[in-house]
């Protein structure tokens, strides 16, 4: 790891799970540091046992004092008055992701970063599953989990780190040999204005190339394979998956899909992995699969790993995650769906007739494209929470409803109707908040109530 000189009094603006973290290592580095919130009333004292210095409500106009670097979070968007007024200043702006990058043990291993709207947390945990077969230990964060700050503590053998959009813009010095981007869909539209801004967030993932760096592409996705030519003359060569098309030309290697698997090509040849495990069902997750495979390969993983990672990943909590199977029927908890576009991946992911458990609170979008993919394999619906008025008018004379009203009851319900070979899905299409803390919450109450059955 190259040695970069760290500054020696910091200012970490914005409090949550990253840039706490990032106070932890600042301080763990002797750094001074002054954090400041907007939030009057977050809890701060566990920051003081660190040494930090913390000032919480409005910003006052010198907010920064004599900071050497502003360290921003991920949240915070760099648009927004307080970082215009710290660039005016002259000062650098640094994500979490850039700190750690700085702060990172001599003989930490190669860094693998991914990034994408939809799938990220799947395929870093099945990346970093896989690259345990070989390595110890493997550090799997960043977005998802440990922020990546977490990793400068102890020496890790490899990184599987996922990023966002918002904490790829914060980059200026982090480098990542292996880099992939999954796919690209209108999403933070609000933060970005337009799709191009938001690709163009993304794309800073493949900047500053090191040696022997690589990008995994999805060939399907026009938006990120466009990208492809260009990327290969920065500097990195080229990996790409797609569910059909043939490995393209001048790429170093390849995973397309094939009955039952994934066929691999790479530099040494092609083989076929088979792919039956329940963790990793439906195409969207074949996708993740290919682009972890691409990734762990070009690490020099051999092929006997990689069929054996992927055959006992556990998978995610709450992303069409199997609880368990009582009397013939399984119960499937997919919680993490919180709009319709990832219920309609679950729809798709899910061969069996299944009973489905849907609402919460609604992001107000038309559900008509939900019944429409509920009329093959949806034996009935059962609805929850505040938007199951609007869902009920949605099924109305196209399935048999339950309105229940609360989980527990929908669980009860779902339990007398479903019979053998029957699939009860939870896949609400809507946000949790109305009725609990966060999908989390969701998906553990789930858990408990479908284990007490
Ligand atoms: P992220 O970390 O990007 O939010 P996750 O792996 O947590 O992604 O998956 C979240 C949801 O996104 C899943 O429940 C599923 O509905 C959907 N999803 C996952 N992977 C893909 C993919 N490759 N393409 C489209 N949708 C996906």
């Amino acid at each position: 790891m190259q040695h970069f000189k760290l500054p020696s009094k910091a200012l970490v603006l914005g409090l949550g799970k990253s840039g706490r973290s990032a106070v932890q290592l600042l301080r763990h580095k002797g750094i001074e540091v002054l954090a400041v919130d907007e939030n009057p009333a977050l809890e701060v004292e566990t920051l003081w046992a660190l040494g930090a210095k913390t000032k919480l409500g409005p910003l006052p106009s010198h907010f920064w004092e004599d900071a050497e670097v502003v360290v921003l979070s991920p949240g915070w968007p760099p648009a927004s008055p307080a970082c215009q007024e710290v660039l005016k200043q002259g000062l650098p702006l640094w994500g979490e992701v850039e700190l750690a990058f700085r702060c990172l043990p001599e003989g930490a291993g190669p860094l693998l970063g991914i990034t994408g709207t939809n799938g990220k947390s799947t395929t870093t945990a099945l990346l970093g599953h896989l690259l345990s077969q070989t390595a110890s230990p493997v550090f799997i964060g960043g977005n998802l989990g440990c922020p990546f700050s977490q990793a400068c503590t102890q020496t890790f053998a490899a990184h599987a780190v996922e990023l966002s959009s918002y904490q790829l813009e914060t980059l200026h010095e982090a480098c990542f040999v292996g880099a992939a981007w999954l796919n690209l869909s209108d999403d933070h539209l609000a933060r970005y204005g337009t799709l191009q801004a938001y690709a163009q967030a993304k794309l800073h993932i493949f900047e500053r190339p090191p040696p022997g760096a690589y990008a995994v592409l999805n060939a399907d996705d026009a938006q990120v394979w466009k990208h492809a030519a260009s990327l290969q003359q920065q500097g990195r060569a080229l990996w790409g998956f797609s569910l059909a098309k043939d490995k393209a030309e001048g790429a170093a290697g390849w995973a397309q899909a094939a009955p039952g698997g994934i066929a691999l090509h790479t530099p040494q040849g092609r083989h076929f992995l088979p792919l039956c495990n329940r963790a990793l069902r439906g195409r969207h997750n074949l996708c993740n699969a290919m682009a972890a495979l691409c990734m762990a390969c070009a690490q020099g993983l051999p092929v006997s790993a990689l069929a054996q990672g992927l055959s006992c990943f556990e998978g995610l909590a709450h992303r069409l995650e199997f609880i368990r199977e009582v009397e013939g029927v399984e119960w499937v908890n997919d919680s993490k769906a919180t709009n319709m576009e990832s219920t309609l991946v679950a729809l798709e992911a899910i061969a069996a007739p299944m009973w489905l458990i849907v609402g919460g609170l609604g992001k107000g979008a038309s559900y008509q494209p939900l019944v429409n993919a509920s009329r093959k394999k949806v034996l009935g619906v059962l609805t929850v929470g505040e938007d199951a008025p609007v869902l009920a008018e949605a099924f109305a004379g196209e399935k048999d409803l339950w309105a229940c009203g609360t989980l527990e009851k929908a669980v009860l319900q779902a339990r007398r109707l479903a019979k053998p070979g029957d699939v009860v899905l939870l896949s609400p299409a809507c946000a949790s908040l109305d009725q609990f803390k966060n999908f989390e919450e969701r998906g553990q109450l789930f858990r408990q109530y479908v284990e007490a059955l």
